[in-house]
């Protein structure tokens, strides 16, 4: 073992034994009640570590610390160019510790420690820079005004934006730091405060980022931690009075609570939720591209991705080609620990989860639905589901309808592309959605007929920082990346001036 190696080991090892607090004011903080998470590895089911449970005055405290950062204006007030220095600066020290990151969220998570360096940190890091360098691209407009004036007024009017406020980040556990970065940096980048609240499940690297925050020179307050339960620390967080804004990943249920409580205040939100997001495979399409596509689209992180293609439309002279290619492919992958680089599936990230996942396996079982299975599972206490494959399942199954977020996928025949759209429309979620063809009149015709946020063609699941993101639909509302992305975390005010 190298000494980098070594150190790194060392770090995650030291990062796991603290007892972890709240991230508050630019420091470590602990609860000011004794309730304690446990968190686990899902490759074992065994105690990795704790961190506090926060309670209502605990977010009281992280909302007041982020309200008095963002009033002194020690971020707010900062220029454009020196807030995006200080967030580069932030990635670079992310970088650095990029594979003590990694780990850790191999070990909170569950996930391939390939995807964790690659994914998790590689395309955050990627994010992060991004978004830096929107900072300096904030402009509002200068605008004439179109009422008739009295002879010899003359006014000026313009807009300017400006950051909301203190913005409520919250944030599910199937790219715990991704995700939670896609909450900071607009944020930060925008000069609004943050207190941000990662799973229960899963919070360990935001509290690590935060540290490399405060180290990078971002000022104490304007970043904040909080971890614990939706029900406590999250409704506490989401219904505070000072909070501006609330950008909130998860569930369409957890979403649809959220938005009711903010209706209240009239709080903003963005929400990113749910998908059953649906891949049309027409008869033309190359099967090679078609099976390399929809195995990383269904199953990457363990199909435990908002975007995952989980219901695939093939029109019937490609099916039984690709359902026995489909079978093969999974037969084929090694099923392990996310630290084995050899195996390409692993745990999904908690037992309530895996249960909840063999539910669905169940109920299209007792309805006699053609399940194909991947390889065996490992004998071990971890979180395994076998990939698997279900073969036209009925339209009313539980796994046809709703959000499974596990190794799962339906191959469904098609009699043509007409039946693909009707059945890959008829649902809820609108979050993506893919067309496979060679044909590229069909091809385009498809991605104005699919109601999705997001519709790739050959090819699923590749997100981008400069492609705006989001769901039609129940899969939520507002969307967030793209040139446009601080749009959400700024208010505009108009200014007239008369002289
Ligand atoms: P979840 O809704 O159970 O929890 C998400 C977060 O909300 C957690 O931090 C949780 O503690 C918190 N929460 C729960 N109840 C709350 C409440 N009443 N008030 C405030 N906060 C509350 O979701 P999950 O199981 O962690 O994540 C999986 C879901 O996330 C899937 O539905 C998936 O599709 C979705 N997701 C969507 C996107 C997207 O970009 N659209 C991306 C990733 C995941």
């Amino acid at each position: 073992m190298s000494d980098t190696q070594v150190t790194v080991l060392a770090a995650v090892q030291h990062f796991l034994d603290r007892q972890h607090g709240l991230w508050i004011d630019g420091r470590q903080m602990p609860s000011d009640g004794d309730k304690r998470l446990s968190l686990y590895n899902p490759a074992t089911g065994e105690v990795i570590g704790s961190t506090a449970d926060a309670s209502v005055a605990d977010v009281d405290r992280a909302v007041m610390s982020g309200w008095r950062a963002f009033v002194s204006r020690t971020w707010a007030g900062k220029l454009p160019a020196e807030r995006e220095r200080i967030l580069l600066r932030f990635a670079d020290l992310v970088e650095q510790h990029s594979e003590e990151l990694a780990q850790l969220e191999t070990l909170e998570q569950g996930k391939s420690i390939a995807i964790a360096r690659a994914f998790e940190v590689g395309c955050t890091l990627n994010w992060m820079r991004y978004t830096a360098g929107l900072t300096t691209k904030i402009a509002g407009k200068t605008l004439d005004l179109s009422i008739p004036l009295p002879q010899g007024a003359r006014y000026q009017a313009w807009t300017r934006k400006e950051p909301v406020g203190v913005v409520a980040g919250i944030v599910p556990w199937n790219f715990p730091l991704m995700i939670g970065m896609w909450k900071v940096m607009p944020a930060l980048a925008a000069g609004c405060s943050i207190v941000i609240k990662p799973s229960e499940t899963t919070p360990l690297t935001l509290l690590r980022v935060a540290e490399l925050a405060t180290e990078a020179g971002i000022p104490d307050g304007v970043f904040n931690v909080v971890t614990g339960s939706g029900a406590v620390c999250g409704a506490a967080l989401t219904t505070h009075p000072h909070i501006a804004k609330v950008s909130f990943t998860g569930s369409t249920a957890t979403g649809k609570n959220i938005a009711r409580s903010a209706a209240d205040r009239l709080t903003g939100v963005t929400l990113e939720l749910g998908g059953k997001n649906p891949a049309i495979v027409l008869k033309d399409a190359d099967p090679q591209w078609v099976i390399e596509g929809l195995m990383t689209g269904s199953f990457l992180n363990q199909g435990q991705v908002c975007a995952a293609s989980s219901r695939i439309y093939i029109e019937a002279p490609l099916f039984d080609t690709l359902v026995s290619g489909f079978e093969q492919a999974v037969k084929s992958l090694t099923i392990g620990p996310g630290m084995s680089l050899q195996a390409q599936i692993n745990p999904l990230v908690s037992r309530a989860h895996c249960d909840k996942v063999q539910t669905f396996l169940d109920d299209a079982r007792a309805n006699h639905a053609e399940l194909l299975s991947g390889a065996a599972i490992p004998d071990s206490k971890g979180y395994y589901v076998t990939p698997t494959l279900v073969v036209n399942p009925d339209a009313k199954l539980r796994l046809t309808r709703e959000e499974v977020f596990g190794p799962v996928v339906n191959l469904v025949r098609v009699a043509d592309g007409e039946e693909a759209l009707q059945l890959a429309n008829d649902t809820e979620y609108g979050l993506t959605a893919s067309v496979w063809t060679q044909n590229i009149s069909k091809a385009l015709e498809y991605t104005d007929r699919l109601q999705a946020g997001t519709v790739w063609v050959n090819s699923h699941t590749l997100i981008d920082a400069n492609l705006p993101f989001g769901g039609m639909k129940q899969s939520g509302t507002g969307r967030d990346f793209g040139p446009d992305w601080l749009d959400g975390w700024c208010e505009t005010k108009s200014v007239c001036v008369r002289y």
